[in-house]
């Protein structure tokens, strides 16, 4: 008798197979990560068509095959409606995929990745402020999810020396894990010069202080470095060399 598997999952990328197969890209509470192969789901006809796209949040069932996963019931619990509405929403919620996409390869449960999610697109859902203060919802998951995947950043200390920092003098290196004091530059050349503004945010966002986030006030330039330092992480530490 073929088991039938259920499960919450995140649909974060879909893919047309031909006219009428798709292929989901998920990130499931209970296996992690894992493609799933839709059959049939094209067609209006389909019962599964309502219960699975991208960006929702689903209960799904399905059969493992020898060399596939079949999807063949699926109920959507959340399908976050403002994102694909909104541009903005939709550049940030395809971030987040392509995050996942990059870094995580194999099957592996995570709970913690599933509620920072969770968390990340209700949030998205039901935000209406202006752009800057949006993309900090991508940052927040963004540093969160390196931190859960063993990237966490030392933000209180130098980094390397673990001396205490001189809030006018600090730089960002990937290579020596955070933050760092001017001493050690000399480490990596590709370090970069941040503000405090930048290493408070970058605090806020690893303690899980979304209310303060959220509220806070970041000048442009500040939002520049945020930015750069966060791009450059996702390059220095993705797997996939993205
Ligand atoms: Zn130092």
């Amino acid at each position: 008798m073929t088991t039938r598997y259920k499960t919450k999952a995140f649909i974060f990328k879909k893919k047309e197979i031909n006219e009428s197969n798709r292929n989901f890209s998920v990130f499931t509470e209970e296996f992690g990560r894992m493609e799933i192969f839709a059959k049939a789901i094209r067609k209006n006809a389909s019962k599964l068509r309502n219960g699975v796209d991208i960006f929702n949040l689903s209960e799904i069932e399905f059969i493992q095959g020898r060399n596939r996963k079949t999807l063949t019931d699926a109920v959507a619990i959340e399908k976050f409606s403002t994102i694909p509405q909104d541009l903005e929403k939709f550049k940030i919620a395809n971030a987040v995929g392509e995050v996942l996409e990059d870094f995580i390869k194999g099957e592996e449960k995570d709970r913690e990745i599933f509620n920072l999610l969770r968390e990340t697109f209700s949030r998205l859902n039901n935000q209406n402020a202006e752009k800057g203060r949006r993309a900090r919802i991508y940052y927040y998951f963004l540093w969160n999810i390196l931190s859960l995947l063993g990237y966490k950043p030392e933000v209180d200390k130098c980094a390397t020396c673990r001396s205490n920092l001189n809030p006018l003098d600090i730089y960002f290196s990937n290579k020596s894990g955070g933050v760092i004091c001017k001493k050690c530059l000399n480490h990596d050349n590709a370090a970069r010069k941040i503000n405090s503004d930048v290493a408070k945010v970058l605090r806020l966002i690893l303690k899980k202080d979304w209310q303060t986030i959220s509220r806070i006030k970041v000048g442009p330039s500040s939002q520049k470095l945020l930015e750069d330092i966060s791009d450059t992480a996702v390059h220095f530490f993705c797997p996939a060399h993205c």
